[in-house]
């Protein structure tokens, strides 16, 4: 078993484990985030990407609402190229209670969330597909934000900060000594070595598996999985968020991404974190109750459904779903079990995120002796485009496919960019959809971090426009096959990448979807012989 030395090893590659990890660089704290799989496997890419206004909690939970504007407006301003600085709208339907909507109105007030109630004309003219009837309809400061690039930016950061990332090494074990924390034992998922890293801190960010993970170290934390479906549209239905003005509940947020929109969501407690299988049932529930918002729903295009797990934490066991609190809880097991050198953060929702890393970073750092302040506040997460690089890269991929990389690749846009001026072949788009380049592809293939097409979809986007992956992963695979992760079976590749695929596509099968599903088999089980490849 190979061993190496740190401060703090950070348990969890979600937002709140990169956002602690790169606090804790900012800090010059050493530390090593471990995940069990790629970086955002867990709830962090399973949401809907709302980066909220707070208006949605302001009624229930006015603290709550007051952290999510705050930090709604520090991402703004640290990772413009991860937000979609779209806006958000509430709209009350007739059979919504209107007492709920003038409650609503002094709660965000009180909470600081500007609002501004929209003529009701304007509202058809510019969202025509928004049902005709709605009687009231206010603007708020919601925004659209990318789960992956976010936690990307993060491990980024945090890197040029000395600090380090292993993806794929699950932790397995806690070791302790005379009442404090030693080390962690992982399992590497994807060769099955055993490692060891010793430390004097560990921080269990594992989000729905923050459970387990405290049961390593003998302790006992009530975290209740609360899974949510969530279905995308091949298209942008409406131009900004659309909320629905009541207390929340299922079925009640669109939320317009780069070519898609996400619509969700349902509550449904269940037993395990990685139940992330979307129900038929919960799927149709789910279209049924969105067509009071969009009354022609069930005529667009759905591409795929997926779930997350939402870790919510109770200190009892008492009710689940909706009603326990979407807050944050910071535990101290040095106070609450004894144990020295153990911190868990659970709960909360990806918009605080970086407050939950600074909170947690205040406190490892008092026991670590450490005494510098946070700064993820005001440092930039990546440096903005420069211009004139932009240009040259619209003359090598077009004007959207150079927008696009932009935004995905932030600082490692300049590389990619000199690769296929240099090579012309580079420039070649392998995904359509969403206008990725082979320059790209090799870019991400070579960070040392990717070791499936599915890592290199979740950096690129590949596979995950309109065709899911029907033209692109052929060929993505084929431009892979050079490097040494690569050199195993191709039909094992590319049988897993479609496989994932299919689990969020299965539950939306009709209409066009179908067709597409059709010509996808047609395309890899005749053309190109899937089953007899080697
Ligand atoms: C359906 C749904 C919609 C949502 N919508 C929104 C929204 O629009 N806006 C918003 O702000 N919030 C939203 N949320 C909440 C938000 O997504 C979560 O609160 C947040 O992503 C949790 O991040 P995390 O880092 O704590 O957990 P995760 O992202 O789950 O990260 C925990 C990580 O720990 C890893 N891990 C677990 N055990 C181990 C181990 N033994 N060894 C190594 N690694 C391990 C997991 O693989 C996982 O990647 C939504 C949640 C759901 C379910």
């Amino acid at each position: 078993m190979t061993a190496e030395t740190v401060q703090v090893v950070v348990i969890g590659g979600g937002a709140t484990g990169t956002g602690i990890l790169r606090d804790l660089a900012l800090r010059g704290i050493s530390a090593i985030l471990v995940e069990q799989g790629d970086l955002a496997h867990g709830t962090s890419s399973r949401f809907h990407g709302l980066l909220h206004s707070g208006a949605r909690y302001a009624v229930k939970d006015k603290e709550a609402a007051r952290e999510c504007l705050e930090e709604n407006m520090i991402l703004r301003r640290i990772a413009p190229n991860c937000v979609e600085n779209i806006g958000g709208l509430f709209v009350q339907l007739p059979e919504d209670d209107p007492a709920y909507a003038e409650q609503w109105l002094v709660a965000c007030a009180e909470a600081g969330i500007k609002t501004e109630e929209m003529d009701l004309q304007e509202l058809r003219r510019n969202t025509p597909i928004l049902n005709a009837q709605v009687t009231r309809a206010f603007k708020v400061p919601d925004c659209a934000v990318d789960g992956f690039r976010v936690l990307w930016s993060n491990v980024n950061s945090a890197r040029r900060h000395g600090a380090r990332l292993l993806t794929y090494h699950r932790v397995i074990g806690i070791r302790q000594s005379n009442g404090q924390v030693i080390g962690v034992e992982l399992v590497n998922e994807l060769t099955g070595e055993k490692k060891y890293i010793a430390c004097d801190m560990i921080i269990n960010a594992a989000g729905a598996w923050a459970g387990e993970v405290a049961a390593l170290a003998g302790l006992e934390i009530n975290v209740i999985k609360d899974k949510g479906t969530l279905v995308a549209y091949n298209h942008r239905l409406t131009k900004q968020i659309v909320n629905r003005l009541r207390p929340p509940g299922d079925g009640d947020i669109f939320v317009p991404h780069g070519t898609i929109t996400i619509f969700g969501t349902t509550s449904v407690t269940v037993n395990d974190a990685a139940c992330t299988k979307p129900g038929d049932s919960e799927v149709a529930e789910l279209i049924k109750t969105g067509q009071d918002m969009i009354p022609e729903l069930e005529n667009y295009r759905l591409i795929r459904a997926f779930a997350g797990v939402r870790p919510l934490y109770q200190e009892g066991n008492s009710a689940g779903g909706r009603d326990v609190t979407r807050n944050f809880a910071l535990l101290d097991h040095q106070e609450k079990d004894g144990l020295q050198g153990f911190i868990s953060i659970v709960g909360g929702k990806f918009t605080t995120f970086r407050l939950m890393a600074e909170k947690t970073v205040d406190l490892a750092a008092k026991r670590l002796g450490v005494t510098a302040a946070c700064r993820t506040a005001e440092e930039p997460l990546a440096a903005p485009v420069d211009p004139a690089l932009l240009e040259r890269g619209k003359r090598v991929f077009g004007v959207p496919g150079a927008k696009k990389a932009a935004d995905r690749l932030g600082d490692s846009f300049a590389k990619v960019v000199e690769e296929a001026e240099r090579n012309p072949d580079q420039r070649k788009i392998f995904c359509e959809c969403e206008v990725v380049s082979l320059a790209e592809i090799a870019h991400v293939a070579q960070d040392g971090d990717s070791f499936t097409l599915g890592d290199i979809r979740r950096k690129t986007r590949m596979g995950m426009g309109t065709c899911q992956g029907t033209f692109c992963s052929y060929r993505t695979l084929g431009a892979l096959s050079g490097y040494p992760q690569f050199a195993g079976n191709h039909k094992d590749y590319l049988t897993k990448f479609l496989q994932k695929r299919w689990k969020g596509i299965r539950p939306v099968m009709w209409g066009q979807q179908l067709r597409e599903a059709q010509l996808s088999s047609a395309i890899y089980c005749s053309l190109f012989g899937l089953e007899r490849m080697k």
